[in-house]
């Protein structure tokens, strides 16, 4: 018997927007959905696990696995490496697992362009005010780091321009059902 291949969704959204309480409770919601662990060059944050959060890797051994040829994407991001192993997401879609990617918009674009049927999703802050509101409440940046924050915010604006579809995260709860929604129509 033919196993119906997995969808792939690639979620994307600047930082505080609240991409990662969406993308948890998403997935919560709904077991069959399974989200890709990336490999990374930056130090792990207070809390976070090698293996459960990203596989916590070294610059030299990153690029010997981009020369390998071992990942489907990769992209540098506020001066670290960040990449999706290709294997793991074959082996996952022609399992028919249904998969999800939270990456940043260079590595997104990568992958329409390899596999168009990837579904691209941006999740929008309700306005540019908003988001500067949300990133200065953190309180735990310096007035640098926000101003280059709010600079990459932009641009990834403008890149998701891109997407297949893009949620506003005005109200969590709105944005939530309209993102399960549409990932359910998907996978129908
Ligand atoms: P953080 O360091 O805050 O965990 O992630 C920084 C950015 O890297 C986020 O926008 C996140 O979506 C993105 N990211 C995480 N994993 C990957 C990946 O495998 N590939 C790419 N291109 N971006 C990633």
């Amino acid at each position: 018997m033919d196993i119906k291949k997995g969808k792939l969704f690639v979620i994307s959204g600047s930082s505080g927007v609240g991409k990662g309480t969406l993308l948890k409770q998403l997935v919560q919601r709904n077991p069959e959905l399974e989200v890709s662990i990336s490999a990374t060059t930056r130090n792990p944050r207070p809390g976070e696990v090698d293996g459960v959060n990203y596989f916590f890797t070294s610059k030299e051994d990153f690029l010997k696995e981009v020369e390998n040829g071992d990942f489907l994407e990769w992209a540098e991001f506020n001066g670290n490496y960040y990449g999706t192993k290709q294997a793991w997401v074959e082996r996952n879609l022609n399992k028919g697992r249904n998969l999800i990617l939270e990456i940043e918009t260079k590595g997104a674009l990568q992958i329409k362009q390899k596999m168009p049927d990837a579904v691209l999703i941006f999740i929008l802050p309700p306005s540019l005010e908003e988001l500067e509101h949300r990133l200065r409440g953190r309180n735990t940046e310096d007035e640098a780091t926000i101003q280059g924050r709010l600079h990459e915010v932009k641009r990834e604006i403008e890149c998701s321009k891109n997407y297949d579809y893009r949620i506003i995260n005005d109200d969590l709860e709105k944005a939530l059902s309209e993102l399960e929604k549409l990932v359910k129509s998907v996978i129908r």
